[in-house]
Order: C-alpha cells, then structure tokens, then sequence
C-alpha cells in the first residue's frame, strides 16, 4: 500500500466503456482500449492491505488480491504478476468475464465502492503479456504419465496446464472443432475477444499439452476404450444440457435455445459464416430468461440490428441496495445491475421506449401464436407475484419473430453417450457424481468444472480445474502433490 490514505482521497474509478452508438458496430471488447493502464495503480492504493482480507476468502481461486494491489501500486509488474499466476491460470479471462464476488466481499464495500480488483487483475494479467512475463512453463523431467481431459473449456484447460507442468503427458479431447468450451462459442467477443484464448492455447502447446480437436469421446472415441489408454483421465465436458419452456407454441419455427443461436454469431466472428442463419437483424426479438446468457444474446441481438429487443426476467426486479438480512456483506448480493448489453439495448430505444430499460421483471411467458406459415409473432405474458402466481389483468402480448430461450441448464449433455459408455454414477442434482477427491465410482476416472458442480462460473472453473489436477497427481504418483487444490469438491460460494 503506497498511500495508506489511497481509500480516502482517490474515488473509485472503472475501466472506462466505449460510447454505445461505437461499440454496438463491432464485436470488440466493450472497453476503451489502453484507458485501464493510466488509472489503475491509484485504484490499487484504495485497497487498505486488510488484517483479514474477505476479498481472498470470497474468491473461490483464494487471489492474493492485496498483495497484488500493493505491488501495483507500486508498479511492480513482474511480482504482480507472479503473485497473480501463483493462483489463477487464466487471470485475464477472469479480469474480463468474472463477476467479482471479491468486490462484493471487499472490506471497503461496507460504506463505500470496492477497490476495483476485477480491473486490477485484468491490467495485471494484459501487462504480463505484453511485457513477456507470461512465458510458457514446460515440466524439467517427464513422469511417464498420462492423462486424457475431457473437455476444453476453462476446467479442462485448468486441469490440463497444472498437470502438463507438474510432469504428466496430457492429451485435451474436444468435441468442438475449436479449444475454449463456453468461452469459445457461447460467451460473446465483445465480452472477451478470443485472441486471449488463442495466447494461452499457444503457451499450453509450447509447454507440452496436447489438443485433440472435432474428437467427440463416446461417439468418435469410445470413453471405456479411452480410459485403458491413459493412466487417468479427468471429465470436464460442462453443463450444457438446456432447460425447456413447455408452453403453447413452442413448436413455432423462430423460437430457438440461446446455446442454438450464440454459438453462430461467435462463428461469423471467426470468419466461419458471413451471416448467421438466426441472425436477429431487423427482428422483434424476445429473450426469455433474465440471467448473463440472456443479457449475452441480448448485446449480441443489438449487434446483428434487432427491430427491438426486450428480456423477460420471472424474478421481481432486485433493489439497488443489498438486502442486509438476507444477503448480508460479505456475501454476493442480488442487486439491480446494468451489464454494458443492458445499457446498450435502453441507451438505443427510441420513443416512446426512450432510456427504458430492455428487461421486463416478474414476467412469465404463457404462450406463443404464429402466422399460416407456422412462424412465432407473439409471445403472450403475464405478471407474476414472488411466489409466481400470476397477477390477474396483467396479460399482455409482445411482437415476436425471434424468440431465444435462455433459462440455464440442467446438467451435462448426455447425448455423445461418455458417461454411459463409462458407467458413471449420476448425483441427484444430475451432475456426474464424485467422491472428495474429485473421483467418480469408476477407477483412475475423476470429474471436474460444471459436468460436476453444476452450471457455474469460469472462476469455479478453473479452481475445479486445478484441484482435481492435485486429485490426479496425487492418484498418479502415490505421494502428495505440489500442486494446490483451492476449493474442494463440495465448497460453495459464501451465504448466510
Ligand atoms: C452464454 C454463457 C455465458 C456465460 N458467461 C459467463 C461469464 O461472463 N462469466 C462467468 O464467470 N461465467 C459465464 N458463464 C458460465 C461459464 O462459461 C461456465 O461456468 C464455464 O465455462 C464452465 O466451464 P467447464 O470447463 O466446466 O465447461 P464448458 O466451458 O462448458 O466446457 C466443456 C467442454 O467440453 C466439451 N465436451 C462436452 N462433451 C464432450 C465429449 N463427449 N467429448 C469431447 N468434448 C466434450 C464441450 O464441447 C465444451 O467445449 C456463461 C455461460 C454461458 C452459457
Ligand atoms: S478486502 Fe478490499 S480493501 Fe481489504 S485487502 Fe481486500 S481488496 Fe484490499
């Protein structure tokens, strides 16, 4: 801490945001390039270098967070970004797409805004590629080992990395014909441009890990066959399993899954597609569901040059405060929130709609009608109460010819048929079930990330992916490990 009075003097100050009208004509990132590195050291030197740090408790990874705001401040990038990897693989996947339970966490967050650590980690993690901290960190000796990883999203990298480095010959299998898993075909550009993914993929290789691409395990490989070939082998295949709304209608032609329509929109981004086929252009678009996937279709939506946009949420809207009862600090609250797609879809609305907000709380879909071709133009809703009982006289009806369902997920995807061909044991949640050391009933198989937590985050990822690769390396050389296991496979965020 450089300035022991950095709280009190230096206001809180965010990575500024490109103007709407600019960023909604591009898939870049929403943030004004070069603008983090000129603010960010003060905003270090708010944190107060607390006795008992809740920022590190709140953060599932266990960030060293101010030890790393210290050496910002300082401008000691190198040590930063020591202290910031000696925690986190993928800091600036985090720095960019985390919701920052730390900041809600923060001891300055009782009476006034938190230090800004979700930028500090970004401007940490950006700097250290820049000025080549980030090199690769190949094993020095081999220990004739291997492992297969089942998926390449953040859990799957994770796992991949700690035990490429730890010694072990790891082989990722994907079913995409590209690495990253959500953070490749479901979360948009303009949240995290993929050359981030791109850089690590690249470090990962030259370190020794290797990727199999388009390779299906259960369809192109068979999983029984695949686990007599690797001395372990860790399942990380996500929660990708989707939730249906079985409502009047459904069967409309232009009412698609969120995980349908994101998908092609990242795939023109890669320059796979000159347009995708569901694009929302010149569409009433509906997104039905008020969580991050739907505000993700929604700046995508915005993007593609929807007619309209509107986001139907079934919860009442949330206060601006936090509920002190029931969400006390230091606890990640449910607090009304403007993501930059929200602020993007109010800021272009015209009148009479003008600065309105897209969303529309405590709204239940109740049906869809279409025309004689069989495609939707309306949804039909209703308002609901907190325990979703609808509120007579509310009906009413939106133009719809572009509906996406976006209302989370189930579990993992069973359809490659790899958890049958293994004889897996499923958990009532229908998450793939696992022992305290990540370890599913079948031997030498073990289970990581949301195929096994549940939907979750990319941070809970890639503590997944790092304490089961500490699980494995223990189960591969019979002795303790060196790699940390951050969380373990029952931990949860912080709540009351
Ligand atoms: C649209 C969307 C936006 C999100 N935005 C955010 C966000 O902003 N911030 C945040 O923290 N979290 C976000 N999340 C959640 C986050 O992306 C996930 O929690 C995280 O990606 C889970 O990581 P994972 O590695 O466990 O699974 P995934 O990322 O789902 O990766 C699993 C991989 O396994 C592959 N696979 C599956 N089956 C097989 C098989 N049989 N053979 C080979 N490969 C297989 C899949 O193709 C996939 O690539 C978002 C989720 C969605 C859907
Ligand atoms: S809780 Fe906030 S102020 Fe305290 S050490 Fe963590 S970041 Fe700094």
């Amino acid at each position: 801490m450089a300035d022991p009075k950095g709280f009190l003097t230096t206001p809180r100050q965010d990575w500024p945001r490109r103007p709407v009208e600019e960023r909604v004509r591009d898939w870049h990132e929403v943030y004004v390039p070069g603008a983090l590195l000129p603010i960010i050291s003060k905003q270090a030197d708010r944190c107060m270098d607390c006795g008992i740090p809740f920022c590190h408790d709140a953060c599932p990874l266990g960030n060293l967070i101010p030890e790393w705001n210290d050496l910002v401040s300082r401008e000691d990038w190198r040590a930063a970004a020591e202290r910031l990897h000696a925690t986190n693989n993928f800091p600036e996947f985090t720095g960019r797409l985390c919701p920052a339970p730390c900041e809600a966490g923060c001891v300055l967050a009782i009476n006034q805004p938190a230090v800004t650590i979700k930028n500090v980690e970004c401007a940490i993690a950006d700097r250290a590629w820049e000025e080549g901290f980030a090199q690769p960190a190949p094993p020095d000796r081999l220990s004739g080992r291997t492992v297969a990883v089942i998926g390449s999203g953040p859990t799957g990298l994770a796992a991949a990395q700690q035990l490429t480095r730890a010694g072990h010959t790891v082989a990722v299998y994907e079913r995409d014909d590209r690495i990253g898993g959500l953070m490749r075909y479901g979360i948009p550009a303009f949240k995290m441009e993929k050359r981030h993914l791109e850089r690590r993929i690249e470090q990962m290789t030259a370190e020794g890990t290797k990727f199999r691409t388009s390779t299906a395990v259960g369809r192109d490989v068979d999983a029984a066959e695949l686990r007599t070939r690797y001395d372990a082998v860790v399942i990380a295949t996500g929660a990708t399993a989707w939730r249906e709304l079985p409502v009047p209608g459904r069967e409309l032609a232009g009412i698609h899954q969120a995980m349908e329509y994101l998908p092609l929109a990242n795939r023109v981004c890669e320059g796979d597609l000159e347009t995708s086929p569901l694009s929302a252009a010149g569409k009433d678009v509906v997104i039905v569901g008020g969580g991050d996937t739907g505000a993700d279709c929604l700046g995508t939506a915005v993007r593609e040059g929807a007619a309209s946009v509107t986001q139907l949420d079934i919860y009442p809207q949330p206060g601006t405060e936090r509920d002190e009862e029931r969400e006390p600090w230091p606890t990640y609250p449910k607090v009304y929130r403007v993501s930059p797609a929200h602020e993007e879809a109010r800021d272009l609305r015209t009148a009479p709609l003008a600065d309105t907000d897209a969303r529309l709380f405590a709204a239940s879909t109740l049906r869809f009608s279409g025309d004689e071709d069989g495609h939707v133009r309306w949804l039909h809703l209703v308002e609901v109460d907190e325990q979703r009982r609808p509120v007579p006289g509310t009906e009413r009806d939106l133009p719809a010819d572009l509906v996406l369902l976006a209302l989370g997920f189930s579990g993992p995807d069973r359809s490659d048929g790899l958890i049958d061909q293994l004889g897996l044991d499923m958990a009532p949640s229908g998450t793939i079930a696992r022992d305290q050391d990540f370890a599913t009933n079948v031997p030498g198989v073990f289970a990581a990330g949301d195929a096994a937590r549940g939907q979750s985050l990319i941070v809970w990822a890639i503590a997944e992916g790092r304490a089961v690769a500490a699980a494995v390396d223990r189960h591969l050389t019979g002795g303790p490990t060196r790699l940390p296991a951050p969380i373990g496979p029952y931990d949860r965020p912080m709540r009351v």
